[in-house]
């Protein structure tokens, strides 16, 4: 994603109010701890970790296809139906094989809600960049999502889909400043699946889309991609947060993003929002974005609210939605 100008001047230093630790300062609210699906913090973590321990991993390369198999053998372990969609990308750098990981677990109905990160790492060839909070906190926590709800024992109302797209990161330095033949220089994976879902005739099935990008700093602060996403699924995960005790994590404050895999379905038609924290991380395309800015609570706190917003979500696409579930 890109930074809009408006923020380099005021990123750095910690004038924001509460740059606070990811623990939450309140008792939830409202905990249903019956039924409520929860990540589990370490595990999530240890997909963190297990990431940036294969290195950089650019598009095409080596450590992405390494990255690439753990995200499979994970997967299927969970008892999810998995597939590989690989291709040969265009980039400024040339050709590039690129894949998209996506595991499917079947609802009751066939209308889709997808959950989303990308798995890539910026190419970087001045230092050595290994992502940990973009790319490998979203992916991490989007794994543990995929087992806390494969797990679950019980059909979803929807169908879900959690896809890991390859190529989100511009080979060239700036988000926009390289073009290709056949599109942008930037989320090279998310648009050939929007693009793969309309030649399916595809695109009316998926309801709601999410992406998570930059999701586990140890100072989590999340705000309102309110450019871009969807207001209503703003709202909804927002509020879920506030009613689990998260308010000093999911703030009440413009994000602003300008670019991520959410665009190209927003583009399409589809609803969509952005979870992502880049205004306010200082390390965000550095060769400081490292582990240790990781913590496994922030991971907790993503995944536990995303899945906790599920039900509210899939309620109100019942209740917009005239015609009978597929
Ligand atoms: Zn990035």
């Amino acid at each position: 994603m890109t930074l809009p100008l408006a923020f380099l001047a005021c990123t750095g230093k910690d004038t924001k109010p509460g740059g606070n630790v990811a623990t939450p300062t309140a008792t939830p609210a409202q905990t249903p701890s019956t039924s409520r699906l929860m990540i589990d913090a370490e595990r999530a973590f240890e997909h963190v970790r297990k990431q940036v321990e294969f290195g950089p991993r650019p598009a095409g390369s080596a450590e992405l296809a390494r990255t690439r198999e753990y995200l499979v053998s994970e997967l299927k372990s969970y008892g999810l139906n998995v597939t590989l969609d690989e291709w040969q990308a265009t980039t400024p750098v040339g050709e590039r094989r690129m894949a998209n990981v996506t595991a499917e677990l079947p609802g009751e109905s066939g209308d889709l809600i997808l959950l989303t990160s990308h798995y890539d790492t910026k190419l970087f060839k001045e230092f050595r960049f290994v992502g940990a909070n973009d790319g490998a906190s979203s992916t991490g926590t989007l794994l543990e999502m995929a087992r806390a709800m494969a797990g679950a024992g019980q059909k979803p109302r929807f169908t879900y889909r959690f896809i890991f797209f390859d190529g989100e990161e511009a080979f060239c330095e700036e988000w926009e400043e390289c073009r290709n033949p056949d599109g942008p220089d930037n989320t090279y994976g998310s648009r050939r699946y929007v693009q793969q879902l309309r030649e399916k005739k595809e695109l009316e099935r998926v309801r709601a889309m999410i992406c998570l990008d930059m999701i586990g700093y140890k100072n989590l602060r999340l705000g309102r991609d309110e450019d871009m996403s969807t207001r209503w699924l703003i709202d909804e995960v927002w509020q879920t947060a506030q009613d689990l005790g998260y308010g000093n994590q999911f703030v009440d404050e413009i994000e602003g993003v300008g670019g991520d895999d959410h665009e190209p379905f927003l583009k399409a038609g589809i609803e969509a929002l952005d979870i992502i924290q880049l205004s306010t991380y200082e390390y965000w395309h550095k060769p400081e974005d490292t582990l240790d800015k990781i913590s496994p609570q922030s991971l907790k706190i993503v995944g536990d609210v995303v899945l906790a917003s599920l039900p509210r979500i899939e309620q109100r696409l019942l209740a917009k939605s005239a015609r009978p579930a597929s």
